[in-house]
């Protein structure tokens, strides 16, 4: 499988967040995105996710479909207060096989008691939603992520506002995620989470700055870079109308 930016440019009221994106992330393992504020991070995803459309260029997905990709949003984005249980959140990782309002069946529970013991939430089922510490809600969005079985896991910033109890256990899973061969992007700011996880890392300030192995990535150079063009975009807030190549 292959998932591939061309040329990629999506915008706000026209203006750009993500400008001229090219580039294809390393398939079966993790790729890191790091960029300053409103460097376009999360707006990259939800366009991969489908969730919104390019100006101009294409997300190319090779050997899996939009449904193969799992997608948990900045927990910011994310609505808590529904009344539902955590067997009730995690089991709509199952809605491909059973359909949306389809029965759970037996081997779907077995599959979401699975998924909750392998997060540490075990005795947890009957819990609402809303009862949780944002590190346990954390882990109960990545239960749904293992009873999904996707093959592309994006996450949006998933260890902000964690504990970092969570935050090892979930980074652990995500090591385990790469050795079954599934393909994970997220985007973080933690530096040594990066390194320590994370072979791959693309560096984000609307444009790429660098793409490739976090180690050559990750220098000071390219992250001074990185500012500077962030700081120089905010500054012209630009309006596009191309859709070949860039100007900037
Ligand atoms: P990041 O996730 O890297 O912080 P975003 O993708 O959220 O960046 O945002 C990139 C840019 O697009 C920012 O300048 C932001 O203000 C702008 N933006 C994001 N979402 C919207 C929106 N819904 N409407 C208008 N502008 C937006
Ligand atoms: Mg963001």
């Amino acid at each position: 499988m292959s998932l591939r930016l061309n040329n990629l440019t999506v915008s706000y009221q026209r203006h750009p967040a993500v400008h001229h994106v090219s580039g294809q992330f390393a398939p079966g393992r993790a790729t890191a995105i790091f960029g300053p504020n409103g460097a376009g991070k999360s707006t990259l995803l939800k366009t991969m996710m489908g969730l919104l459309k390019p100006d101009s260029g294409s997300v190319e997905l090779a050997g899996f479909a939009r449904r193969d990709i799992a997608y948990l949003p900045q927990q910011s984005e994310i609505d808590r207060s529904l009344p539902v249980s955590v067997s009730d959140l995690v089991a709509t990782g199952l809605w491909h096989s059973t359909g949306l309002f389809g029965q759970v069946t037996h081997a779907g529970r077995g599959r979401v008691a699975d998924a909750l013991a392998a997060v540490g939430l075990k005795d947890f089922a009957a819990r609402p939603i809303n009862a949780l510490s944002s590190g346990q809600f954390q882990r109960v969005l990545f239960a749904r992520i293992l009873t999904q079985d996707a093959r592309l896991i994006l996450l949006d910033e998933p260890f902000n506002a964690v504990d970092a109890r969570t935050t090892f256990d979930l980074l652990e899973l995500i090591r385990h995620w790469q050795e079954e061969g599934r393909t994970v992007i997220a985007v973080l700011h933690d530096y040594e989470q990066v390194r320590a996880y994370f072979p791959h890392t693309l560096l984000l300030a609307r444009e790429v700055v660098a793409w490739g192995e976090t180690a050559s990535v990750l220098t000071d150079d390219n992250l001074r870079r990185a500012a500077q063009t962030a700081a120089h975009w905010q500054d012209r807030a630009p309006v596009c109308t191309v859709s070949g190549e860039g100007t900037a």
